[in-house]
């Protein structure tokens, strides 16, 4: 008997000119489309046909949380700064607004978190560019063809992978180099294939990435872990044709093989979860062996709202999936839009576990991956000197300091891990090197 594959829909991604002209003719608003026209010069922005149709309620746009996430809004950039571009737009000055463009992305910060200066590899005889190596058992990769997504969140950490500059893209040029970093770092238990979505890349390149892991000299990565966003994006990667059959025989493989493969799903709101598809495509994961865990930066205008985190963990729950964990938005791109003070976040993640079981709580939370490591936020507790945030370290460059509680001034405006101060001498160490 043949056996047939059901064939593969076809992804078509709108973006440029062609985003402002979405948004003009399901909206009517053309103020609302000339603010995706300037926005969109600056930061990346891209949707695919399945958001357009499936999870976007265009009825409640621009209001609509999905929208919010992944179509451009003009408080995305400093008034100054959209009237700049505005200017040159209108003057159709292409010299102009490339150089307004750059210097406007030099200002947002472009990699936070230090990670040009302290994460990629820079003392050995290969090129560590599009390595991560930030925590001593953990590598992250970043594969040439994985850069991009099947859509762009508007608050996007890695938002510079997905601009035409060159010199701010993180890219490793073939698994060679990830295999040769691991030859010299026994220490490395988890590998980490990252973008990007990598799951954008057709299934042979993946494979020449995650294959070589199988080899005796690599048995010491036990683990291997995809971020992703695919499930969202596009569910049909994993749904039909033959890139997602030969996707899915791998993963088994790894993990008939020994290895625990964790699918990391960046999930932001529940209307994610909502299609058919998605839940299918879930539920095919699963079937793999893989493990589901979820993360996703808790948001203004998205996921501000404790119903919304709380719906998010028990749907997950429900659809196999583990809550791993709520991220605070970094100090880059879009912040001035999406970013929220640490004590509203910390607000939101207690108000939506409360109300939730044992195995919706398992999310982290809320938690700054911040230029040492990623610190929790634990709570606001009052000290002898005033009220103080009661912080943790999950990970950090010097494991000593995973673990400890400590504490922080308490800053109610504050949206950062470079914002907050030591809150006495005792916890100065923890502090140390940060920005004050
Ligand atoms: S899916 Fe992840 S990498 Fe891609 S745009 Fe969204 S946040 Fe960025």
């Amino acid at each position: 008997m043949t056996l047939t594959v059901e064939s593969e829909p076809t992804l078509r991604t709108i973006s440029g000119r062609r985003l402002r002209d979405l948004v003009l003719d399901r909206t009517g608003d053309s103020s609302l489309a000339h603010e995706v026209d300037v926005v969109s010069q600056v930061l990346p922005f891209k949707v695919s046909s399945y958001v357009v149709e499936e999870l976007i309620d265009w009825g409640q746009a621009p209001e609509d949380a999905m929208y919010r996430l992944l179509f451009p809004h003009r408080d995305m950039l400093p008034p100054e700064d959209f009237a700049a571009v505005e200017q040159a737009m209108r003057e159709q000055d292409r010299a102009g607004l490339r150089a307004t463009v750059d210097g406007i992305r030099d200002r947002l910060n472009p990699h936070p978190g230090d990670q040009l200066a302290l994460n990629v590899p820079q003392s050995e005889d290969t090129d560590g560019w599009g390595l991560q190596h930030k925590y001593h058992e953990t590598l992250l990769v970043f594969p040439r063809q994985g850069q991009t997504c099947h859509s762009y969140c508007g608050y996007c950490f890695r938002w510079a992978q997905f601009v035409d500059r060159s010199d701010l893209r993180l890219a490793v040029s073939g698994p060679e180099v990830m295999t040769q970093h691991l030859l010299r770092h026994p220490e490395v238990t988890d590998v980490l294939l990252t973008g990007g979505d990598p799951l954008v890349m057709r299934t042979e390149l993946i494979e020449q990435y995650l294959r070589p892991l199988l080899r005796p000299e690599h048995e010491h990565v036990q683990t291997v872990r995809i971020g992703t966003k695919a499930v969202s994006f596009w569910p049909h990667r994993v749904l039909a044709g033959q890139q997602a059959e030969d996707l899915l025989t791998l993963l088994s493989q790894l993990v008939d093989a020994g290895k625990h493969v964790a699918l990391m799903l960046h999930l932001s709101h529940p209307a994610e979860l909502a299609t058919d598809a998605a839940r299918r495509a879930l539920r095919r994961l699963a079937d793999t062996g893989a493990v589901l865990r979820s993360q996703a930066p808790v948001v203004r205008h998205v996921n501000d709202d404790p119903d919304v985190w709380a719906r998010l963990w028990k749907d997950q729950v429900r659809n196999g999936i583990v809550p791993y964990y709520m991220f605070v938005e970094r100090d880059t791109g879009a912040r001035r839009y999406f970013g929220l003070p640490l004590a509203r976040a910390l607000e939101i993640y207690r108000g939506a576990v409360k109300g939730l079981s044992g195995l919706g709580r398992s999310a982290r939370g809320p938690v700054m991956s911040a230029s040492p490591g990623k610190v929790a936020i634990d709570g606001v507790v009052q000290l002898h000197q005033g009220p103080a945030f009661a912080l943790r370290f999950l990970q950090h460059r010097d494991p000593e300091l995973v673990g400890r509680p400590f504490h922080a001034v308490f800053d109610p405006v504050a949206q950062w891990w470079d914002e907050l101060r030591p809150y006495s001498e005792h916890d100065r160490e923890f502090f140390a090197g940060a920005a004050r």
